[in-house]
């Protein structure tokens, strides 16, 4: 049977898109056909996805907001876009909201509202794109000062990869740079409980503040790309080439390659870090403008720059 037809027994028609672009659905647009995409907007969506894992023995890749990721070899039979928004507070004490909140929420209106409350923890990530599922997948940090999404998370549900939901504590993720065990395991995060302190709004919205306008400042605006493509090096690699930065977009400026483009694909002159899609970037060209980026600074560096990005 041919996989529309089997979704078709768990999902709705109009929740099925077959044989499309996946273009819209990433910040960068670069194109790729996948077999299916599958709209996952409720709670009761995420209970069918498990039911056809369980019976179908079939794995879906997931996007999120798809701020981070990139579809090149599209190896999963299809794919989910998560659209789960759901949120509420599930208790407080004298110091502490804890917030319920699916995964397909959008993390920047999420920040808004916190905000609104006076809640601080996830103030410095006001003008993040993509889901909160995104976020704590991908443990999404703030660097001025430093703030991971990771150290605000409380416990999460996730459906694993034979059907089952689950409940895990923050320890699970095994948090550290840009990095959760989630990305190891392949398991999909359905919510999250995060624990919000509660604070002075003014406090609060002055830090978010800040951080937007460095954001502004440091990272182009308004154009087609999946964010920071490379890994920061470590401290340690820093202090031992004796650099100013940890960086990896120095790393890269000091290549020579602001401005350097492969087809439509073109290193940011504003943050060298940042891969820029000007309209129709295959996704051919933009595994040559990596390999060559990552060719170059690792001639000039001995650097072996490692991906953020993830391609999928
Ligand atoms: C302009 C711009 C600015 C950015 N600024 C920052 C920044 O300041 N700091 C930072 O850390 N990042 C930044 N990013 C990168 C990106 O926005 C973040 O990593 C974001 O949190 C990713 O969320 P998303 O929903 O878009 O994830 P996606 O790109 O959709 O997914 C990323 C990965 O997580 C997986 N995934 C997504 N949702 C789930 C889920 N529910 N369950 C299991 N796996 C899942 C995907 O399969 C994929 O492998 C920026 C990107 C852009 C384009």
């Amino acid at each position: 049977m041919k996989l529309t037809e089997i979704l078709k027994k768990y999902f709705s028609k109009d929740q099925i898109l077959s044989n499309v672009d996946v273009a819209p659905y990433l910040t960068s647009k670069v194109s790729k056909i996948v077999n299916c995409i599958v709209k996952i907007k409720t709670i009761q969506d995420w209970k069918k996805l498990a039911e056809f894992i369980k019976t179908e023995k079939l794995i879906p890749g997931i996007i999120g907001g798809g701020s981070n990721m990139v579809v090149i070899k599209a190896e999963h039979p299809f794919y989910l876009l998560n659209q789960y928004r759901d949120k509420k507070v599930v208790s407080e004490d004298k110091t502490y909201v804890y917030i319920k909140v699916s995964s397909g929420y959008n993390m920047n209106a999420l920040v808004n509202e916190t905000l609104q409350l006076g809640l601080s923890g996830i103030e410095y990530h006001l003008g993040l794109p993509g889901t909160v599922g995104g976020a704590v997948v991908m443990n999404s940090k703030w660097t001025k000062p430093l703030a991971y999404v990771g150290d605000v998370v409380e416990s999460a549900e996730i459906l694993d990869l034979d059907g089952n939901f689950k409940t895990v504590s923050a320890d699970y993720f095994n948090f550290s740079y840009d990095y959760s065990f989630l990305q190891t395991t392949k398991e999909f995060l359905v919510s999250v409980v995060l624990k919000l302190k509660k604070s002075k709004k003014d406090l609060v919205a002055q830090r978010a503040k800040s951080a937007l306008e460095y954001r502004k400042q440091t990272q182009p605006f308004g154009v087609f790309t999946a964010g920071c493509f490379f890994q920061n090096i470590s401290e340690e690699l820093k202090e031992k080439l004796n650099l100013p930065t940890t960086s990896a977009g120095y790393l890269i400026d000091q290549c020579g390659l602001k401005g350097f483009s492969i087809g439509d694909f073109v290193v940011s002159d504003k943050h060298a870090n940042f891969i820029i899609n000007r309209g129709k970037g295959s996704y051919q060209d933009l595994e040559k403008i990596i390999e060559i980026i990552k060719h170059k600074v690792k001639h000039k560096f001995g650097v072996d720059l490692k991906l953020e990005v993830k391609l999928d």
